[in-house]
C-alpha cells in the first residue's frame, strides 16, 4: 500500500515529507496503457502531485499541476486531494521512449524543456490560486523545486523517482520527497540539510534498501530531532461521478449538446483521468435542455 508521511524537526525549521507511490504509478500504467517514458513522466508528475496536495491544510482543498513542454509527451496533468489521493493524465501516452547513455529514460526530451509548470490550488472557497512558472528540465522534481523557489519563495527540494525494469518496462518502484525550509531557518541549519541531502541515495535506491518513508524523512534530516505530523495511506483515485459530467454539461450550449449525440443514439463522456464512461441518451439530455431553461426562467 503506498503512503506519505510528514515530518517537522522539533526546531520547527524543516518540513519533509516522502511518498510511496508504486501503486498509484501502477495504476496510472494500466488505465493509461502509458509507454515506458510516459510512465515515467506521468508517474513522477502523480508522485510529486501527491506530495504537494498532502500539504494543503484545508480539507477538501485540491490542487493541480499542469505541464506544457514543448516535447512529444504534449500536455500533462495531476491532481490530488488534500488527503493526498490523486489521478492524472498525459496528451500521447505512446510517446516513444529514449535513454540516456547511461541507461536512464530521458524524461526531460520527452516533455521538453521550453514550457510552463501551472499550479491551481483549489480551496473549494471560490477564486482558485493560480501559480506559474517556466520550466527548468523538463525532468519535473527540478520543475517543481522551481516552482516553489520562484512562484512561492520557499527553498524546497523535490526528488521524484520512477524505476522501470530495464528489459521489459515493468514498473518495479515509486516514490518521491518533498523537504523544504521553514520561516526562521537559520544558515547553519541550511548547511546542515544541505550536507544531509548531498549524501542521500536516490528515492528509489533508498526504497530498493527497504528505507519506509520514515526512514526516507530521517536520512534526510539525520541530526535534527524529527517529529511526524501525519501518516496517511494514498490511492490513485478519480472523483468523477455522473452528476459531475452533467455539472460540466452547463457551459455547453444547446444546439452544441444536440450535436454530440452519436449513431447509437447517446453522448458519450469519458473521464480523462480514469476513461471511465457515462453514457446519456438522447431523451437525458433533452431533459437536461428542458430543465435548465425552466431554471433559468425562474431567476
Ligand atoms: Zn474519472
Amino acid at each position: 500500500m503506498d503512503k506519505i508521511i510528514r515530518c517537522i524537526t522539533s526546531d520547527g525549521s524543516i518540513m519533509a515529507s516522502a511518498i510511496t507511490s508504486t501503486n498509484i504509478v501502477a495504476t496510472a500504467q494500466q488505465v493509461h496503457s502509458l509507454s515506458p517514458v510516459a510512465t515515467a513522466a506521468l508517474g513522477r508528475l502523480l508522485t510529486g502531485a501527491s506530495l504537494m496536495g498532502a500539504q494543503l491544510k484545508q480539507r477538501r482543498a485540491a490542487l493541480t499541476v499542469r505541464i506544457k513542454g514543448d516535447g512529444p509527451l504534449g500536455v500533462m496533468v495531476a491532481s490530488a486531494t488534500s488527503d493526498g489521493n490523486v489521478r492524472g493524465f498525459v496528451e500521447n501516452p505512446n510517446c516513444e521512449t529514449e535513454h540516456y547513455e547511461n541507461g536512464h529514460i530521458n524524461v526531460g526530451k520527452a516533455v521538453g524543456s521550453n514550457g510552463t509548470l501551472y499550479v491551481v490550488r483549489d480551496y473549494g472557497t471560490g477564486e482558485p490560486y493560480t501559480g506559474v512558472t517556466e520550466l527548468v528540465s523538463g525532468e519535473i522534481a527540478e520543475d517543481i523545486t522551481s516552482y516553489y523557489a520562484n512562484s512561492e519563495q520557499i527553498p524546497t527540494v523535490c526528488a521524484l523517482g520512477v524505476l522501470l525494469d530495464k528489459q521489459d518496462g515493468v514498473l518495479l518502484l515509486a516514490g518521491g520527497m518533498l523537504i523544504q525550509l521553514l520561516p526562521g531557518a537559520t544558515q547553519d541549519i541550511c548547511d546542515k540539510l544541505e550536507a544531509n541531502i548531498k549524501k542521500l541515495d536516490s528515492v528509489t535506491t533508498m526504497m530498493a534498501k527497504g528505507m519506509a518513508p520514515l526512514d526516507m524523512c530521517k536520512a534526510a534530516l539525520e541530526g535534527f530531532e524529527v517529529e511526524v505530523l501525519d501518516e496517511m495511506p494514498v490511492h490513485y483515485y478519480c472523483t468523477c461521478s455522473r452528476q459531475r459530467v452533467e455539472q460540466s454539461f452547463a457551459s455547453i450550449p444547446d444546439d452544441q449538446l444536440r450535436s454530440m449525440v452519436n449513431s447509437t443514439g447517446n453522448v458519450e463522456a469519458v473521464c480523462h483521468y480514469c476513461n471511465k464512461k457515462y453514457l446519456f441518451t438522447a431523451k437525458e439530455i433533452e431533459d437536461f435542455i428542458k430543465a435548465r431553461k425552466e431554471r433559468s426562467k425562474n431567476k
